[in-house]
């Protein structure tokens, strides 16, 4: 059973979930966006250029959105192990105020700045 840290506020971890619900979501939305339009594609040009372009806005999103799903998969395993969110960089803890904001981060503010 992992140590619990006691340190690391709980809020947080709420947090985390939520936000990686939201991403999966998204990603899901991403996925059948371009399945769907994988199957019916428009044979009128001005339609076409459309689609086109709303896959380059969609496809631009999905990696970030990978990312994003990575990182606080990431930080999950963490508290789930019991260890504190440190900094990468440095090693000192993250403060609870900084990982409210963007939980999914793995810097201080001041090795992110
Ligand atoms: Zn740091």
């Amino acid at each position: 059973m992992a140590v619990r840290n006691a340190e690391q506020d709980p809020e947080i971890e709420a947090q985390l979930r939520e936000q990686l619900a939201t991403l999966e979501g998204r990603l899901a939305r991403i996925t059948a966006h371009q399945m769907n339009t994988d199957r019916e594609v428009s044979h009128d040009w001005p339609d076409r250029a459309i689609e086109v372009q709303n896959d380059e806005v969609v496809e631009a999103l999905l990696p970030r959105t990978r990312v994003e799903i990575a990182a606080i998969r990431h930080a999950l395993s963490r508290i789930a192990a019991g260890e504190a969110l440190t900094c990468e960089s440095c090693g000192k803890r993250i403060p609870s105020k900084r990982l409210a904001i963007i939980p999914e981060t793995r810097h201080c503010a001041s090795c992110a700045a």
